[in-house]
């Protein structure tokens, strides 16, 4: 089996341009399957036309189940639970039960059962430059790390049933599980900084979570023209702490209007790509 060359995009926040980021690199990797593990807020398919060959339930926690015959209202489950999943009318708050149990084993009639429970949904599509694995969670789940998994899972097995050279993951942003979900295992993970104090902050910590995995690591300041002193800020920690900066890219409005028309931004702003170095960045992505 080969061994497939994993690019992980993420950021400290939502909003900082991963996704565009992730779209606008896609079209020049060849050979490429794609993963969009951002299950909370999956924009990814947005800007590729998708032709859907499988969608399937994804199970991801057990929950709580109450059998109203033999509950004697005893309450026991109601103080037990702490995740305040169970009402005092004794109704269980689905999107808030955690699956852990203790509800069934304090039931003094058994009237609880754990039964597995839909938490989300996953798909695989065909799009123009690869296939695609994507899911979008139930409102109000929130277990995204399992299905974050199970999307980078199902990439890799498609990448390398069919020998490909690259998987490019768009992953969740922040430092949660669901973020260690997407980047443990990679071989070259993407940090989108803009440049902000909240931004410089954010990569300070997400730059130390993926150092606890030791994965190779290369900075993209977005917007850097928002701020020179913050891009300074950011080029020297970056240069501190050894991590290169492969690409920065100040504001462009007609990027926005890319992502508002359903483009691909290195697409459709062909040449300020280019005067950005971006061949040369995605060269640093490849092995
Ligand atoms: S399984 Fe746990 S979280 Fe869910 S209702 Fe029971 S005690 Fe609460
Ligand atoms: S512990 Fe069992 S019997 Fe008591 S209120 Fe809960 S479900 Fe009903």
């Amino acid at each position: 089996m080969n061994e497939i060359n994993e690019i992980v995009v993420i950021s400290g926040k939502g909003g900082t341009g991963k996704t565009t980021l992730t779209a606008s690199i896609i079209p020049y990797l060849e050979d490429v399957v794609i993963a969009d593990c951002d299950v909370d807020a999956p924009d990814l398919n947005i800007l590729f036309d998708l032709e859907t060959t499988k969608a399937e339930d994804f199970v991801g926690t057990q929950k709580a189940v109450i059998d109203y015959e033999k509950c004697i209202k005893c309450g026991k489950c109601y103080r037990s639970c702490k995740f305040g999943a169970i009402t005092e009318e004794i109704e269980i708050n689905i999107p808030k039960c955690e699956g852990c149990g203790v509800c069934e084993i304090v039931c003094p009639v058994n009237a609880i059962e754990m039964k597995d429970a839909v938490v989300g949904k996953l798909f695989i599509s065909n799009t123009n430059y690869g296939q695609m694995v994507h899911a979008r969670l139930k409102p109000g789940e929130e277990t995204s790390g399992k299905l974050v998994a199970e999307v980078r899972k199902r990439a890799k097995k498609i990448g390398q049933e069919n020998n490909m050279k690259n998987m490019i993951v768009d992953g969740s942003p922040g430092v949660a599980c669901n973020v260690i979900s997407s980047i443990t295992g990679a071989k070259k993970v993407v940090i989108v900084v803009e440049a902000t104090f909240s931004g410089l902050h954010d990569l300070k910590r997400v730059y130390e979570l993926t150092q606890k995995f030791r994965l190779s690591v290369i900075v993209v300041v977005n917007k850097y023209d928002l701020s020179e002193d913050l891009t300074q800020e950011i080029e020297k920690f970056c240069k501190e702490n050894n991590i290169e900066i492969g690409l920065k890219i100040p504001f462009n409005r007609n990027m926005v209007k890319s992502i508002v028309n359903k483009k691909i931004p290195s697409l459709e702003e062909k040449d300020f790509f280019d005067s950005l170095g971006f061949s040369k960045f995605i060269n640093k992505l490849k092995v």
